[in-house]
């Protein structure tokens, strides 16, 4: 293994997926380094959510690599990939306490009941909801459940966060309170994200580089500025560049 390996979180390598004739995902090649914010951004059908489930465990690609942590991942499952995720419907446990809801993950990964405490307790200061330990998801707003979402993925600290439009379902003004807070957790943890919109204005404030997919392949990957600014294409410029 290389050094360069070691410091990435996060590589794909000519990752391909196929559902019978179509081919959702061809020849996908990305890096994810230490702290670095990265957005699958592009319309829908374009390959986003099925390259983020390959990644996580829950699809199986036909060919190519994923390392996780410079750890071959391609085949584990998922639960043994050092991974945590928050999807727009990755819904918390109903009949489960919050505590119970983060401890979970922990509770699966054998951690001593002092430990976990100690660690639910963390986030849940970490998303500005200490006091929410004892009540029931359905006694919390909509933004509070995905805080408590956010909360339950880091909560074993581990290499890659992975998002799915974890805003999707918010309305407005609660969605762009939750970027800046999830820009905020990502600089203060350091941790590194792979994000998923559809939505470019988000995937402009929020990334440190965006990756542009359409018809199931990465159409240009680079900063914001270089997306907007040079987009390479017409579809790029159309999607998101200033002409748009
Ligand atoms: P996005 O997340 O960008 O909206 P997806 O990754 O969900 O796109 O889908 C990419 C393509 O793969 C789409 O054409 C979609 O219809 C197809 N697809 C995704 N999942 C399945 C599945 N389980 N079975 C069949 N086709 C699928």
């Amino acid at each position: 293994m290389t050094t360069s390996q070691v410091q990435k979180k996060l590589q794909v390598r000519q990752l391909r997926k196929t559902f019978g004739d179509l081919v959702a995902l061809e020849g996908a090649d990305l890096d994810l380094a230490d702290g670095e914010f990265l957005t699958l951004l592009g319309p829908s059908g374009s390959g986003k959510t099925t390259l983020l489930l390959a990644i996580a465990g829950l699809n199986e690609p036909d060919s190519g690599e994923i390392h996780i942590d410079g750890r071959l991942a391609t085949f584990l499952p998922s639960y043994k990939r050092d991974i945590g995720m928050v999807f727009q419907n990755y819904a918390l446990f109903p009949h489960m306490t919050i505590f119970d809801n983060i401890a979970f993950a922990l509770k699966m990964r054998k951690w001593p009941k002092d430990k976990t405490t100690e660690a639910v307790e963390r986030v849940l200061e970490i998303v500005q909801l200490p006091h929410v330990a004892t009540r029931y998801p359905r006694q919390l707003s909509g933004g509070q459940q995905q805080r408590i979402a956010l909360a339950r993925a880091m909560v074993y600290e581990p290499s890659v966060i992975l998002m799915d439009e974890p805003l999707g379902a918010l309305d407005k003004k609660l969605r762009e309170q939750l970027q800046l807070e999830i820009k905020r957790l990502h600089k203060e943890l350091n941790i590194a994200v792979l994000y998923v919109t559809h939505d470019q204005e988000e995937a402009l404030v929020m990334s440190d580089r965006i990756c542009l997919m359409r018809e199931g392949r990465i159409e240009q990957l680079g900063t914001p500025t270089e997306l907007y600014f040079r987009p390479r294409t017409l579809f790029a410029a159309d999607f998101l560049g200033e002409a748009n």
